[in-house]
């Protein structure tokens, strides 16, 4: 998007840009032909698991495939990094009440989207400071939540990006623990620990990245776009006057105002709203 109305957070500003950087920064090759079961379309009762940064990053570039995926029949889970506690310029804000501000957001969120707000696993770090968790005990704490649900699929941002040299710490952060996890939770002597507390060695077939500048695989989510434009809307406390100053009173007016703002700004190819990620089966 060339005209962004200020203020908006760094991290929509980043995916309001996102949807147009990664169009110039991608290579020329055509996007490889994926059929059958190797459309996400087509898939019912799989395992996805989803491992975000904050509780929006997910909503905001793949809600749609994940409303899809819910409407057929798959289980989602998604673990979260951090509570999203820091990012309000409100001076009355404090990091206690935004995180639960945040976590009311990301349940409702994921509501919208057909995921339960069960399904979603809070690891509970503070927001912009992954960088400085033992990164040990992070690859541990997610290896455990791979080894526990067993996925089909993994969605989570995309290492190799090339904003993520300058993008907050917890997406660099998030993006590298989540493949470092992702081969812990294969090996079984990363961390024997693990498997001592019941949590068996598992092979995560297929990755997802989103983030991606490199992306290979495009969704057609223009069936659910609406609902996707709802749960990123649901996320108010992130988008215009509303990171300024919380106002309670105006959540569901702003929801609504954002929501059609949102869909009306969805990335698209020949009139079809799309969500285009890195497919990675190597990692
Ligand atoms: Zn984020």
């Amino acid at each position: 998007m060339s005209r962004v109305p200020a203020p908006l957070l760094p991290a929509l500003a980043l995916v309001v840009a996102g949807a147009a950087a990664p169009a110039a920064a991608q290579v020329s090759r055509p996007e490889p032909v994926y059929e059958g079961s190797d459309r996400i379309e087509e898939w019912s009762a799989r395992r996805i698991l989803v491992v975000t940064p904050h509780p929006d990053d997910e909503t905001f570039t793949s809600g749609g495939t994940l409303a899809m995926l819910a409407a057929n029949g798959n289980e989602i889970r998604v673990v979260v990094y951090t509570t999203d506690n820091a990012g309000s310029r409100d001076p009355s804000m404090t990091k206690d009440r935004l995180k639960a501000i945040r976590r009311a957001e990301e349940e409702e969120a994921c509501r919208i989207l057909g995921i339960p707000k069960e399904n979603i696993v809070w690891l509970g770090h503070d927001d912009g400071m992954l960088e400085y968790v033992d990164r040990r005990e992070l690859t541990r704490q997610v290896a455990r939540e791979i080894r526990r649900f067993k996925p089909d699929a993994l969605f989570s941002v995309d290492p190799g990006s090339p904003y993520e040299q300058y993008h907050k710490s917890d997406h660099r952060s998030g993006a590298i623990i989540t493949v470092d996890a992702i081969r812990a939770a294969r090996w079984r002597l990363y961390f024997p620990e693990l498997e001592a507390e019941g949590f068996e060695a598992w092979s995560v077939p297929l990755v997802f990245f989103y983030y991606s500048a490199s992306p290979n695989y495009t969704v057609d989510i223009t069936g659910v776009a609406e609902t996707k434009a709802r749960a990123s809307a649901a996320h108010i406390s992130q988008f215009g006057s509303m990171v300024d100053r919380y106002d309670p009173a105006a959540v569901e007016e702003q929801r609504k105002e954002w929501a059609a703002r949102l869909l009306e700004r969805a990335e698209r190819e020949n009139g079809r709203v799309v969500e285009r990620f890195r497919r990675s089966t190597a990692y």
